[in-house]
């Protein structure tokens, strides 16, 4: 937490960082508009600061992205967009010499970054592709599957080729409702070949590397709305985090989050990032966050005050559970710490 952080206990969790890179949905945007308030606080942010994004989304274009953040309010180029495509091409080139021929089970978003990497594409397994990439499309199907499995059937201990998934979201939320997301496609080929994929994008951290090495950042901050992906993934790359209470995750899902998915920083909006950060402070098994204290005795969490903001109530809670070491299952927690007045898409 911020009281044993490089900066002082009242700094605003935007101190001393040089490159903001934000998650986009549940973050910046839900569905097709922004979300309250994160417009204005993300333009604020850049003041002498780079402004960037992170998205595991393989179905779109670093470019795609940045014109819609721009129509949004947020002056965009693509080069300010990190994609997990682009994540998987910087693996791709460890692995494969250059020029070699890629088997592309995806969509436009991944071809155009296999290209730009100077990779041939091709569909087929009939043409010895020296790596298989595979990301989102709402177009892959079963073809584009099996030509995966057939490239794939040599184990790669036994000299086959390497696979790289950009991501392996499970489910991909559709406005009729949630979908299979990578995570499920690349499963089905790993059930047809019993190999597992390298993964590229959260929260794996090669999409972390290539924002770090592309901005040159020495003080990264990473916002997400996501405990086991965005917040776990900055940890593994050693990057902080803010989680920011307007996407998946809910107060109730942080006070349970298991070691390595515990942000830096919890936040009801972004206006926060520009606000000094409380210190947060437990002494004999009291968290103390502002006016909001809770206790933990024995078996009971218990809320001895509630204070005057939600987001300090969660804050002292999660610092509460944390400091024990134990898992949320073995407390009784009060009905009252899982309040979620905060916006939700
Ligand atoms: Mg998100």
């Amino acid at each position: 937490m911020a009281l044993f952080g490089r900066r002082s206990v009242t700094a605003a969790p935007l101190d001393g960082v040089d490159v903001v890179l934000a998650d986009l949905d549940g973050v910046v945007y839900a569905g097709a508009g922004a979300l309250p308030h994160a417009v204005e606080s993300l333009n604020g942010a850049r003041d002498g600061r780079t402004l960037a994004y992170i998205t595991n989304n393989a179905s779109r274009t670093d470019a795609s992205v940045a014109s819609h953040l721009t129509e949004l309010g947020l002056p965009t180029r693509p080069h300010d967009v990190v994609t997990s495509p682009q994540a998987a091409m910087r693996l791709l080139a460890s692995r494969i010499p250059a020029g070699s021929t890629v088997l592309v089970v995806g969509g436009d978003g991944l071809v155009v970054e296999v290209e730009k990497a100077g990779f041939a594409v091709t569909r087929s397994a009939d043409d010895a592709p020296a790596a298989v990439v595979q990301g989102f499309a709402p177009e892959v199907g079963w073809t584009q599957l099996a030509e995966a499995a057939f490239a794939l059937k040599v184990p790669e201990e036994e000299g086959g080729i390497p696979w790289i998934a950009t991501n392996t979201d499970w489910t991909i939320p559709q406005s009729r409702g949630i979908a299979p997301g990578n995570g499920t496609l690349v499963s089905a080929v790993h059930t047809a070949v019993g190999r597992l994929a390298t993964v590229a994008g959260k929260p794996e951290v090669p999409i972390f590397q290539e924002a770090v090495s592309r901005f040159q950042a020495q003080h990264p901050l990473f916002l997400g709305d996501r405990l086991d992906t965005d917040i776990l993934g900055a940890s593994r790359a050693g990057i902080e985090s803010a989680l920011v209470l307007t996407g998946i995750d809910r107060p109730k899902h942080v006070l349970a989050a298991p070691e390595g998915s515990r942000p830096t920083y919890i936040l009801g909006d972004l206006r926060e990032l520009h606000e000094p950060y409380p210190e947060v402070r437990v002494a004999d098994c009291v968290a103390t966050v502002r006016g909001a204290r809770v206790q933990i005795d024995g078996p009971d969490v218990r809320i001895l005050s509630e204070g005057d903001r939600p987001v300090d109530l969660v804050r002292a809670g999660a610092a509460a559970i944390w400091s024990t070491g134990r898992a949320i299952y073995g407390f009784r927690i009060p009905e009252r710490l899982y309040a979620d007045p905060f916006h939700r898409p």
